[in-house]
C-alpha cells in the first residue's frame, strides 16, 4: 500500500513537471483566443511566444501565410529576417514541439515575407525543439547578389529534431546548419526549390539539405530518411564541415535542374565534403571523416556521390548510383596549401553500386586505390551488371507515399535479384552497412578458420590469400 502510494505520488509529480500547456492555432483562429482546441491561436508567432517547456503546439489543418509584420526577428548574423525565432530552451524530458494536427494538411507559406534581407522560416538556436508534420513552401529571395534563404536553420541549437517535414516550391534551401550537436533531420522532402533572382538565377545556392558545421565540436549531427529532388544545385550538401556528418537511407535526383528539368546549379547527389580550390582554404585541422550510407543517387547533373575536393578521407558504404554523369567521383585537393586536385586518398568505399553512368565508364573516377579501402563495389571488373540484375528500372517508384511513421517506402527500383551476383555479394543500398565496416583495422585471423570471400586492398576477390592484408567479412585482417 505504502508502495502504491509513493509510486503514486511520484507519477504525479512526474506529470506535472512533464506536462505543460499544449497550444493549437488555424488559420481560422484568434490571437486574442486563449490558443486551446476550441478556441485556437491565429498566429504561429503568438503560438511560439507562448511555448514553455514540454508544450506541443499543434497546427490545424490549412494554409498559414504570415504577414512581414509577423517576423519575429531581423537581422540575424547580420543578414538574415527570421520568420519564426525559437530562443528559449525544451529539455530533454519536456522537447518544445510544433506538429501538424494528426490526420490534417498543415502548410506554411512564405510567399508574403519579402524583405530587402535574406529570409529564414524556422531559426533554431535552441535546444530540444522538435518539428514535425507540416509543409513549408514559398520562401523567397529579394537579393540580386551573392545570397541566400533557409527554410530550416540549425544555428546553434542541440539535440533538436526535425521530422517529416517538407520543404518546396520555394526560393530557399531546405534544411541548413553551421553550429549545434546531435541534430537529426528525419523523414524529410526538400524539392523544387530554386532562386531565380540573386546571381542572374543561376541557382547555385539552392541545396536540399546543407550541413556546414563551423566547429569541430559540432558533432553528431545526422540525415536520415530524407529525400531531395529537383534542387537547383545539390541534393545534399557538406562543403565547408568541420565536424563529421551522418547521411544514411537517404534518396537524390534530378538535382541541379529546377521544377521544370532545366539545368540551372552544380546537381550533386551527395556532396559529402570539400572546401573549394582558394589559397587559404578555411578548413580545420582535423578535417571531418563524413559517412554516407544507404543512399541512391539517381540522374542528378554531375556525380552521384561525391568527394568535392576534400582534404582527406570520406566513408561511402552501401550506396547505389545509377545514370548520373559520374556515378562516384572521388577527386580530394592535395593539401591546404596545395589546391590542386589528385585522386581521392583515405576513402573507405565498401559496398557501394555503380550502374549506368551517363558518362561513359564513369562507375567511380579520381580515386586512388592503393590508398583507398576499396572493396567490395560494383566497379570491379569481376562484377558486371546489367538491366537483368535489377527488379526494377522505374524510378518512379522514388515518389512512393512514405509508410505511416515517415520512413521511406519500401521499392524495387535499384534492387538487386536474389540470383544476381552482387546481390550475394551484398552490394548496394539494398543491404545494410553494419557498423562493422567502421572498424577497419585489421585483425589478425588465421587461414584455416576462414570462411566466405577475402579481397586484397584494391578489392580483387582472392580465392587462396597468402601473407598479408586482405578484406574479409567487411573487416581488415591480417593473414601471418
Ligand atoms: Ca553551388
Ligand atoms: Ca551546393
Amino acid at each position: 500500500m505504502k508502495n502504491h502510494f509513493i509510486v503514486g505520488l511520484f507519477a504525479l509529480s512526474w506529470s506535472l513537471q512533464a506536462h505543460a500547456t499544449d497550444y493549437y492555432v488555424s488559420p481560422s483562429g484568434d490571437d486574442s483566443n486563449d490558443g486551446s482546441l476550441g478556441t485556437p491561436f491565429l498566429s504561429i508567432r503568438k503560438a511560439i511566444e507562448t511555448a514553455k517547456p514540454g508544450t506541443t503546439i499543434f497546427l490545424r489543418e490549412g494554409t498559414y501565410r504570415p504577414k512581414p509584420s509577423e517576423v519575429m526577428r531581423k537581422g540575424a548574423e547580420g543578414v538574415y529576417d527570421c520568420v519564426y525565432d525559437l530562443t528559449s530552451n525544451g529539455s530533454s524530458e519536456s522537447p518544445i514541439v510544433i506538429s501538424g494536427y494528426p490526420g490534417e494538411n498543415a502548410t506554411i507559406d512564405l510567399s508574403d515575407v519579402k524583405p530587402d534581407a535574406r529570409v529564414i522560416g524556422f531559426h533554431v538556436k535552441s535546444d530540444y525543439w522538435h518539428l514535425r508534420d507540416f509543409d513549408i513552401i514559398g520562401i523567397q529571395v529579394t537579393q540580386t547578389g551573392h545570397t541566400q534563404s533557409i527554410n530550416v536553420a540549425l544555428f546553434g541549437g542541440n539535440n533538436c529534431i526535425i521530422e517529416r517535414v517538407n520543404m518546396h516550391d520555394g526560393m530557399g534551401i531546405g534544411v541548413y546548419a553551421t553550429r549545434g550537436k546531435n541534430n537529426l533531420v528525419l523523414n524529410c522532402d526538400a524539392y523544387n526549390n530554386y532562386d531565380p533572382v540573386s546571381e542572374n538565377g543561376k541557382g547555385g545556392n539552392c541545396d536540399g539539405f546543407g550541413f556546414h558545421m563551423n566547429n569541430a565540436s559540432f558533432t553528431g549531427n545526422v540525415i536520415r530518411g530524407c529525400r531531395a529532388w529537383r534542387n537547383s544545385d545539390d541534393g545534399f550538401d557538406l562543403i565547408n564541415n568541420l565536424a563529421p556528418v551522418t547521411i544514411e537511407n537517404c534518396w537524390a535526383w534530378e538535382n541541379g535542374y529546377d521544377a521544370d528539368r532545366i539545368s540551372r546549379g552544380d546537381g550533386t547527389g551527395f556532396k559529402s565534403g570539400g572546401y573549394g580550390m582558394k589559397q587559404n582554404v578555411k578548413a580545420g585541422e582535423n578535417v571531418p571523416r563524413n559517412v554516407v550510407r544507404n543512399c541512391i543517387a539517381w540522374s542528378n547533373k554531375e556525380a552521384g556521390f561525391y568527394a568535392n575536393h576534400h582534404l582527406g578521407g570520406l566513408d561511402f558504404h552501401n550506396n547505389t548510383s545509377f545514370r548520373n554523369k559520374r556515378n562516384f567521383n572521388m577527386v580530394n585537393r592535395k593539401s591546404h596549401k596545395k589546391a590542386v586536385d589528385v585522386d581521392g586518398y583515405d576513402h573507405h568505399l565498401t559496398n557501394n553500386l555503380s550502374y549506368s553512368p551517363t558518362m561513359s565508364g564513369a562507375h567511380c573516377v579520381n580515386i586512388d586505390t592503393s590508398s583507398s579501402t576499396y572493396v567490395n563495389n560494383s566497379f570491379l571488373p569481376e562484377i558486371s551488371l546489367n538491366d537483368s540484375d535489377f527488379l526494377s528500372l522505374d524510378p518512379s517508384q522514388l515518389l512512393y507515399p512514405r509508410n505511416e511513421d515517415g520512413s521511406l517506402p519500401d521499392i524495387t527500383f535499384l534492387k538487386l535479384k536474389d540470383n544476381s551476383k552482387a546481390a550475394a555479394l551484398k552490394i548496394g543500398c539494398q543491404f545494410s552497412d553494419s557498423d562493422d565496416t567502421a572498424s577497419l583495422n585489421p585483425t589478425v585471423e588465421s587461414r584455416e578458420d576462414c570462411s566466405g570471400n577475402f579481397y586484397n586492398l584494391n578489392g580483387i576477390p582472392t580465392i587462396s590469400p597468402s601473407d598479408g592484408i586482405y578484406i574479409h567479412n567487411r573487416q581488415k585482417v591480417m593473414i601471418p
